[in-house]
């Protein structure tokens, strides 16, 4: 019997705004315990919050990104439920009415096709501390840092069917938060995490089946190691007469597993209601619009432009724009060189290379645009070979300056001069007369040991178009 995967993702995309979402305190992340909450983020009494205008319009500029609406009129409401990190013993969240509502995002399969993934609502909500447990013996410690750090909650609808389709839909949502500018990405700060949602069904059936919820898993590659052990663990329960339990379970990374946390709780154990401390937040459509005209070019209009403004094939405008500062920097490389499928090669290939190599961001890396560009060009002009190009790459990154005077400095010209190629053609062919002979006796294939030599005499520096004219030519004397 063939089945088939549900699943929908809920994603904490952490707001990148200066402040926390109901009060004045800092959200930077790393600061020793407690030193960044207030008496609003402790919970302490007779505290008001105060939204934080730059997070209402961080969540209007998703939305719009995401072909969503906007509700010009949402509110907040109280989740209660205690826990050790959450001061307040509830958490801000919207409920009934989120800032963000019914939206969508293309991703790609790996067949080339697009599916689009509905997004049911968006909602701002503030984060809770944190729980210590490795520094404390039989103790656990708090650090409230974090509670407050604004929050964007995006829900998506069950509308993925695979592991793969639900990694491509976290990464093209983790790519546009970043192009948006509203959210650092960091998953590892936890910046960017997922709850994710399974259930499975036999293929045919339209109903959904009973489906567990895999907690705050913070890596692409988690997120679809969970999903592929909880798809066959539920397949495995049903297939042996089981049913599956609706519950909340914990992905355990070291043994690629999940394990059952707790059952899940149903909307009305948190007894939401509408926060009494906040009004209703209502946004005018001149607000919208201004932050519409805010909106940067997102990436799949980035990429049809890459394809349509450069001639580049889809893959390399895929890989081009993956992220704003690459795509500009390659932009910059194709102006300052005028071959845009070049520039895009190098780009995506000794360019990234290196910045793997030495785990660089685009910003961080040692070689400007301008001057790849510049070394682009003396390919073009027949200045260097590509070979020798990646030579003078390797010194750029290394600090030694612009192309043009390490190609002088090293001597790396490419000799076109027809009597210095022809010179050391002939000293190979002395070298090697046996192979001139079989050569001669038919064996062309001996052409290609022939240019290697010639190129290793020269350092590399011979034209290869050069060498082998001339090579044919010679080769045939006598
Ligand atoms: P809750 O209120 O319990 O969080 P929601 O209805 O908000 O539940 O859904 C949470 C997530 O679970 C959404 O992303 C939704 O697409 C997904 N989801 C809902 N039902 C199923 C199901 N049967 N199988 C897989 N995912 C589901
Ligand atoms: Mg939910």
């Amino acid at each position: 019997m063939e089945w088939e995967a549900v699943i929908g993702l809920e994603i904490h995309a952490q707001l990148a705004t200066k402040s926390k979402i109901f009060s004045g305190a800092s959200t930077a992340y790393g600061a020793p315990p407690n030193t960044q909450a207030c008496a609003v983020d402790l919970g302490l009494p007779g505290v008001l919050p105060v939204l934080n205008r730059e997070a209402v319009r961080m969540a209007v500029k998703f939305g719009l990104a995401t072909n969503a609406k906007i509700n010009l009129r949402s509110v907040f409401a109280r989740k209660n439920y205690f826990y050790p990190d959450l001061p307040k013993g509830y958490q801000i969240s919207q409920y009934e009415l989120p800032i963000v509502y019914d939206g969508w995002l293309d991703i790609d399969l790996e067949d080339g096709r697009t599916k689009r993934i509905g997004i049911t609502r968006a909602h701002l909500e503030e984060d809770a501390g944190k729980s210590l447990h490795e520094d404390f013996e039989d103790m656990t410690g708090i650090d409230l840092n974090r509670a407050g750090t604004p929050l964007l909650e995006i829900v998506s609808e069950p509308d993925l069917r695979s592991p793969q389709e639900a990694v491509a839909y976290m990464k093209k949502l983790h790519a546009l938060v970043r192009y948006l500018g509203i959210c650092d990405g960091n998953m590892q700060e936890g910046s960017f995490r997922c709850d994710a949602n399974v259930s499975v069904r036999r293929k045919g059936e339209h109903r959904f089946g009973t489906r567990t919820e895999i907690k705050n898993v913070n890596s692409f590659r988690f997120v679809e190691r969970a999903l592929r052990y909880e798809i066959e663990r539920q397949i495995e329960v049903l297939e042996s007469g089981g049913a599956v339990v609706q519950e909340t379970r914990l992905y355990d990374a070291a043994r690629d597993e999940t394990r059952s946390m707790r059952t899940k709780e149903e909307a009305n154990d948190y007894r939401y209601f509408p926060d009494p401390d906040l009004l209703p937040l209502v946004l005018d459509e001149a607000f919208v619009e201004e932050v519409r005209r805010s909106l940067p070019e997102l990436p799949d209009a980035k990429r049809r432009r890459f394809m349509d403004e450069y001639g580049l094939p889809a893959y390399d405008a895929g890989v081009l724009t993956a992220s704003r500062e690459l795509a500009d920097y390659y932009e910059a490389v194709a102006a300052a060189c005028g071959e845009p499928k070049l520039a895009a090669n190098w780009v995506m290939g000794e360019f990234s290379a290196y910045l793997n190599r030495d785990g660089l961001e685009v910003p961080g890396a040692p070689v400007p645009p301008e001057a790849l560009g510049r070394l682009l060009t003396r390919i073009q002009d027949g200045t260097i070979s590509g070979k020798i190009a990646k030579e003078v790459f390797e010194a750029m990154w290394d600090g030694e300056g612009d192309p043009d005077a390490i190609i002088e400095r090293r001597g790396l010209k490419q000799i076109t001069d027809t009597a210095a190629i022809e010179a050391m053609i002939r000293e190979v062919m002395a070298a090697n007369p046996k192979q001139v002979e079989q050569y001669r006796a038919g064996k062309e294939k001996l052409l290609g040991f022939f240019v290697g030599q010639v190129m290793k005499a020269s350092k590399g520096k011979a034209n290869p178009a050069e060498v082998n004219r001339l090579l044919k030519r010679l080769l045939q004397e006598d």
